[in-house]
């Protein structure tokens, strides 16, 4: 075990992503903020566009849970996953300080057992695997798992851990996965494993691919216009909660016009919506804000495409 330790570690040196910024950082928090929001998204946008800043308005913990939660959600527009920043957030305001011990981390909003464990290995150097998908996939494949429980995975990662240097280790693995052993194309005669891998033969066949089925969930979209406003209200509902966005009407209404489609996909389902246009009579209770207004609100991806649309639209007439 010692030797493939070694083999990692140097691996991770020649080509591991060191540079990283939540790599060179002690800060439990700036670590923490990386772990949520690469939950999701790749490593490019994360680091592009997202965390610095994030991070240059919401510097500390306590910074973050003295915010309103609307500060967050904008900074967190497009990203995705909005229950994301939202648990972020509460977390900020539950504790002054994030703490090291998994358990204590577990109990916090959002922080699942493989974050804890991320927390626990690169903000405080403790001796534990992580399980990311680019992990679990080199484990399947080191020992020929097509449908492994986690709690199988759990076992073989604590196991393979390298307890002298957790941190390089599990950063090793994570860039073993996303470099070497990919999804489709892995190439294992480069690979520091690669003596200790059972599978390396056919390492497709590892994990076993799950069918993704994708639905379809159609909307009629309202936009309700008036004196050149627009009406958005605060989603209060699962999806996309805290979020500004237009209503979806089962039936549009009489009066409105058809101004055409929008369409955006999640990752479990695709969304499709005919968008509508109303000029209101008067104003009733609703928030009608302007077009510069609505670019400060927090909105979700698709509303932007349909406030898009609106602006294409009127502006062809
Ligand atoms: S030897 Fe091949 S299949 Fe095994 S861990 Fe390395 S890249 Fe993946």
């Amino acid at each position: 075990m010692k030797q493939t330790h070694q083999l990692i570690q140097k691996w991770y040196k020649d080509h591991g992503r060191v540079d990283l910024p939540w790599r060179t950082t002690n800060d439990p928090y700036h670590i923490y903020l990386s772990e949520v929001m690469l939950q999701q998204t790749q490593v490019k946008t994360v680091l592009e566009r997202y965390y610095f800043p994030f991070l240059k308005k919401f510097p500390t913990l306590k910074k973050l849970g003295n915010a309103p939660l609307d500060d967050v959600l904008k900074m967190w527009e497009g990203l995705g996953y909005y229950n994301r920043a939202k648990n972020l957030h509460k977390t900020a305001g539950a504790v002054n300080e994030l703490p090291s011990d998994i358990d204590a981390l577990i109990k916090l909003p959002g922080i699942g057992k493989n974050t804890a464990h991320a927390v626990a290995t690169f903000a405080f150097k403790k001796p534990v695997p992580i399980m990311e998908a680019n992990v679990k996939r080199i484990l399947c494949r080191l020992n020929k798992l097509k449908t492994p429980t986690d709690k199988t995975l759990w076992e073989i990662a604590y196991n393979l851990v390298d307890k002298e240097n957790p941190f390089e280790y599990n950063q090793a693995m994570m860039d073993l996965g996303a470099i070497l052993c990919t999804p489709k194309d892995p190439r294992c005669k480069v690979c520091p494993l690669c003596d200790i891998c059972q599978g390396k033969d056919e390492p497709t066949l590892y994990p076993r691919k799950k069918k993704h089925v994708v639905s379809t969930r159609e909307q009629n979209i309202m936009i309700s216009v008036y004196n050149d406003k627009l009406s958005l209200t605060q989603r209060s509902g699962k999806f996309l909660h805290g979020l500004w966005g237009f209503p979806s009407l089962d039936v549009p209404l009489c009066a409105s016009e058809y101004i055409g489609d929008v369409s955006h996909a999640y990752t479990h389902f695709k969304l499709k919506c005919k968008v509508y246009v109303y000029n209101a009579p008067n104003k009733k209770e609703e928030h009608y804000f302007t077009i510069a207004q609505i670019q400060k609100l927090a909105i979700s991806k698709v509303d932007d495409k349909i406030v898009k649309l609106y602006l294409d639209t009127i502006q062809t007439y």
